[in-house]
């Protein structure tokens, strides 16, 4: 029980957190944290109400998809995790939550465009939405086939997940990642309010255009680049 110990707590904490966002209801929506260099995760156990959760209930899984350690069975979105991790090297997190607004936008089959500065501080690009599975990748390997999509997505576009790390899934939903489970939460909150900000613009305004290359820059630099000066 030791190994894993401390990563049950870490996706334990995280996935309460997700529901203290109000970012799911019901059972759906699902965190994993993991040990990049033991190349595994622990995620939450699949359809277990929150408030049932504990941190010994949470599935330990390899980044090939075998179990290592829990009782339960993990939750059905193990495969998409597990393809993310083994593509995206170094990230330690990740959220999937239905949260609805980055949904509607999901469903649209839209990318979120940068319409203003809270955008900008966070990704200096569109949020992007992949294309929906084919018919053959929804009958095969549903769930491994969405990690695909996702990695595929940014390889043909050339999009860096250090970056941006948040993706729509057409049809689907978010699915956010980070250097934790914690920060992964955290990209799913802004990524909901980022679509809900972009959805109300484009109600008031639907001819509003992205922001200029100049004021994306100066934002996200400011937080992000190597000459960071927000915060302390
Ligand atoms: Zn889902």
């Amino acid at each position: 029980m030791g190994k894993y110990k401390r990563i049950r707590e870490e996706a334990y904490k995280a996935n309460m957190e997700l529901k203290r966002q109000g970012l799911v209801i019901s059972t759906f929506g699902n965190v994993s944290a993991a040990d990049v260099k033991g190349r595994f995760f622990s995620i939450k156990p699949s359809g277990v109400p929150y408030e049932k959760l504990s941190p010994s209930k949470m599935v330990v899984v390899s980044f090939d998809n075998k179990i290592l350690e829990g009782n339960l069975r993990p939750s059905s979105d193990t495969e998409t995790h597990a393809v993310i991790y083994s593509n995206f090297k170094g990230i330690a997190g990740i959220t999937h939550t239905h949260s609805p607004y980055a949904v509607a936008w999901a469903q649209a089959k839209k990318s979120i465009p940068v319409l203003g500065t809270t955008h900008a501080d966070y990704s200096s690009k569109s949020i992007p939405c992949t294309k929906p599975l084919s018919k053959n990748s929804i009958r095969g390997k549903y769930e491994t086939e969405t990690g695909v999509q996702i990695v595929k997505h940014f390889k043909k576009h050339g999009l860096n997940y250090n970056e941006i790390q948040m993706v729509l899934v057409a049809c689907h939903g978010p699915f956010t990642w980070g250097s934790s489970a914690g920060k992964s939460v955290m990209n799913n909150l802004i990524l909901e309010k980022i679509a809900e900000m972009a959805y109300m613009t484009l109600k008031i305004n639907p001819e509003c255009k992205p922001v200029s290359k100049e004021l994306i820059n100066k934002h996200y630099t400011r937080k992000h680049g190597k000459k960071a000066y927000y915060g302390q």
